[in-house]
Order: structure tokens, then sequence, then C-alpha cells
């Protein structure tokens, strides 16, 4: 919203050209806000009355949200008016992403605020602030908490507080990509944080918290909108009226990087995607093959690529060297995921066996890389939420099959990928255990890069890509894997 011009003050950026005039008016200014500030300070109230005041006021509030100030510059804008005035302090960062949530947030508690207030008397006083403080953390994320604070004044003059709400976003420091729950926390985080944060606060606040507090963090779903990661941990704000009574404001609890042990991952979105760009994921079933894993790999490290490796239990077990090709792969960033122990169709098996298939998979696995995988793909396809639930993982099949088990040619396999009108948000179908299949890298992975795209695993296709969650196990079929036309499907 654009404002009074006079009072839309950017810093560090801006050319004046009557320096003199300019300077004239900013003395005016100046005079009127702390004029209107001094009278009052000496009243003893906190609240404004002059266009001057209301500056000085806002700037003050400003001042009280900031912290740390990670992201640099911000914009200051102030819109005095009887009975309502505005001001809000926005952060100048390079994501259009990211500001625009900031923003949409800012501006939707803005409307509700010019609604809630737009029929007061003139005599009366309202006022919508907007703050925010920002942080750096050693893992190569920024962080920004938004505040919102409307105020109202009393019948003694001085400004309540009637609600005060924080939204935080955390991203990419490199490239301002967001960081979403799954890139950040381990899995299982929402358990442990909400346990961590309930002790906190009961330790902190003790008798004053509400009676509800317990389930209000419980079923705070998606703590990345309420936490900033900061060099010694996180913050987690609570906006006002929820765990402590609406005068106490929001409240800020500090995590240390001791409590977040096990919670936060030791890296963070460590390869730099950007969900802005497209993506793509490909997958290799069957493995891990004895003559061509190596090759692959040395591709994928050549042109920094990742891909999915659903592999086979018993190729795991049996397969000589398996252990050095699994960590190799998980070494530059692959995921590796279960296909099976013996590739059955596992609709003519019981549960039982199904359970059997999966079991001993990830008892291979989990010997060689320490954890259990989180994604399977059913053989041929053949896989639905039954057999998701016995896996108790997410099913995975594919919207780009190569037939490279078929055509065993590496040109027409990158005919197939060439032929795509586009591979943001697809999953590829391969083989790591044919040749041509590997030699086809050569011709994939260079011209992916060139037309722009960057390869991720499937669970960080699903996260960046889809805003899912792959560790809670659900089907993703053959329509799912189609970018943005599948994701309106839903
Ligand atoms: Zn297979």
């Amino acid at each position: 919203m654009r404002t009074n011009k006079k009072f839309t003050v950017k810093r560090k950026k801006k050319k004046y050209k009557g320096v003199g005039r300019f300077v004239f008016i900013c003395v005016i200014i100046v005079a009127l806000a702390a004029g209107g500030f001094v009278v009052a300070k000496h009243l003893g109230r906190d609240t404004y009355d002059s266009e001057g005041s209301f500056e000085g006021y806002a700037k003050d509030y400003f001042s009280t949200v900031k912290a740390d100030n990670a992201t640099g510059d911000s914009v200051e804008e102030f819109k005095y008016g009887e009975p309502n005035s505005v001001a809000t302090d926005m952060p100048k960062l390079s994501s259009k992403a990211v500001t625009k949530k900031l923003t949409d947030f800012v501006n939707s508690e803005k409307s509700a605020f010019e609604s809630n207030y737009g029929g007061s008397a003139k005599d009366s006083k309202n006022g919508f602030f907007a703050g925010y403080q920002s942080y750096k953390s050693d893992k190569n994320t920024m962080g920004v908490a938004m505040y919102t604070t409307v105020k109202q004044e009393n019948k003694d003059g001085n400004m309540d507080l009637v609600s005060e709400k924080v939204k935080a976003v955390n991203f990419n420091a490199e490239n301002g990509g967001e960081i979403l729950p799954i890139m950040a926390f381990e899995n299982g985080y929402k358990e442990k944080i909400t346990k961590i944060l309930t002790d906190k606060v009961k330790e902190e606040y003790g008798d004053d918290l509400k009676s509800k507090y317990k389930s209000y963090i419980a079923n705070d779903s998606d703590f990345t909108e309420k936490m900033v990661f900061t060099e010694k941990g996180a913050k987690v704000y609570f906006d006002a009226g929820s765990i402590l009574d609406l005068s106490k404001g929001a409240i800020v609890v500090d995590l240390s990087n001791d409590d977040l042990d096990g919670i936060l991952r030791d890296k963070i979105n460590p390869r730099n995607i950007d969900p802005n760009k497209p993506m793509v994921a490909i997958t290799f079933d069957d493995g891990p093959g004895p003559k061509t894993s190596d090759q692959i790999i040395d591709s994928l490290e050549k042109y920094n690529a990742v891909a999915t490796y659903f592999e086979l239990g018993q190729n795991v077990a049996n397969v000589k060297d398996a252990d050095k090709i699994l960590k190799r792969k998980m070494a530059i960033g692959c995921e590796i995921a279960s296909h099976s122990w013996s590739h059955p169709n596992l609709f003519t098996l019981s549960d039982a066996q199904i359970k059997v298939e999966n079991d001993k998979t990830d008892a291979a696995i989990k010997k060689i890389t320490g954890f259990v995988p989180t994604l399977y793909r059913p053989p041929y396809g053949n896989g639905n939420e039954k057999t998701d639930k016995i896996f108790n993982k997410s099913g995975i099949l594919w919207s780009v099959d190569t037939l490279d088990w078929k055509s065993r040619n590496k040109d027409a396999i990158f005919k197939v990928i060439k032929s795509q009108k586009t591979l943001d948000g697809r999953v590829v179908l391969l083989h790591s255990i044919h040749q041509p299949s590997a030699d086809s890298m050569e011709l994939i992975l260079p011209w992916l890069k060139e037309q722009g795209y960057q390869t991720v695993t499937v669970s960080e296709l699903l996260a960046y890509k889809y805003g899912e969650d792959p560790s809670v196990p659900k089907f993703y079929g053959y329509n799912y894997f189609y970018g943005e036309d599948s994701k309106k499907d839903k």
C-alpha cells in the first residue's frame, strides 16, 4: 500500500535534489516527532497525538521489536490518521517468495485491522504496527520473525495491546529458497519439539500459563512458521494470548543447539536447492548393480547431480562392495530407498509375506546406512495404500518412463527425456543395472543442467515442489508427479 510519500523513508538508498529544502523538511519532521514525543512522555502516557509523534511512537515500536537485523536494509512506512494509524517496517530481501509471504501476512492482518476499526469514532485512537527481527544461523540460513501489533487507546489515554502475532520464515542465505520443515528437521521432530517447548515454558512461566497451553503447543503443526534458526539454536514465537495472558504480548522462547540435538538437521539444505527453480527427480531401480554403480555415481558427481535409488534388499545384502556403493551414493547426497527384497508382485503376496520383503530390506539397508528408508517403490508399480501401511513408507511411482529396460539404448533413453513437455516436478524411471542406462547419464545430466533443471531426490521433490512430508506414509501414484498441474489437482 502506498502511503503519504513524505513519510516513506527508504533507508540508505535515495538521492535528493533539493537538499536544502529536504533538510528543512527533515528538521520540521524531527522537531514535530520529538515535540510530540516529549509531550506524550511528559504526560506520562504511552500514546501519540499527531503525525510527528505517531512516527516517533512507531519507530520506538520498530526498535523494540528489532533484534540482530541480519537482513540489513528495511522500508518504513507511516500513515497517520484519526482515528486509525498504520506503521510498517519491512525487511528488504532478495527472495521474492519470502518477501511475498511476509507481505501477505502483514497485509492480511492490516486488512483485518482496517475492517475491525473502520467504523470507529473520530475521537478514538487505534494503531496497527508491523516490525520484525532477523537472524543468521550457522547453517547457511536466515530467518525473519514478522510481528503485527494492534493497539487501542483506553480510558486513561494509554495505548493498550489488542493483539500481537508473529510469523516466521527461514530461508537459504545463498539463494533465498524457503526452508520447509522437512529440510530443517529430522524425522519425528514434532513430538520432540512439543515436549521440549512444553517443559521450557513451564519452567519459564510456571503458573502464569493458560490452562490450555499444552494443547496449544501440541497443535502447532508447522513449527518453522513460528521458529527462527539462529547461531545459538532457535527462537520460538507465541502470539499474544496464546499461552500467556494477552497483556504479556507475544513471547519468545529460546532453544539452544543442545535442545535441538536430534531435532534439527546438522546441515539444512546443504546443496542449496532453490524451490523456485525447475527440479526433476531421477530414480534408479533394481540395484545396486555390481558393474554399473560406480559409473553412474561418477557421472552424478561430475555434474553435481543426485538420484534416488530404489534398491533391492537381496542386492544390498549380496552384491560385492554394496556397502561402499551405498556409502558413495549417500556421500554425494543421493537418497537410498527400498524396492523390496526379491522383486515380487506384491499383489500376489500375503500381508505377512509383504512384511518380510520390507523388513529384510530395511535391515540390509540399515546395516550399511544406519537408517531405515522412508520411501519404497513397489516392483512393477504394483502397490497402494495397503502396501504403504505394511512397508510403513511412502510408495513412489513415476511420471516419466524411459523404458530403458526395453530399449537398452542410451540414445532412445535420452530421446524419451527430451520429448517431455516439461520435467519440472517429474520423477524419471531408470534401472541402474543396465549398461546403456548408466551410459545415458553422460547425455542426460549435462542436458538437464543446460535446460536449467536442478536434480533432486524424491524426498526433496515432495517437500519442495509439492509441500509434502515424505516421512508420512502416502501413496504417490502414476498421476502424481506432474509438477504444477498435479499441484492444482490436489
Ligand atoms: Zn524393479
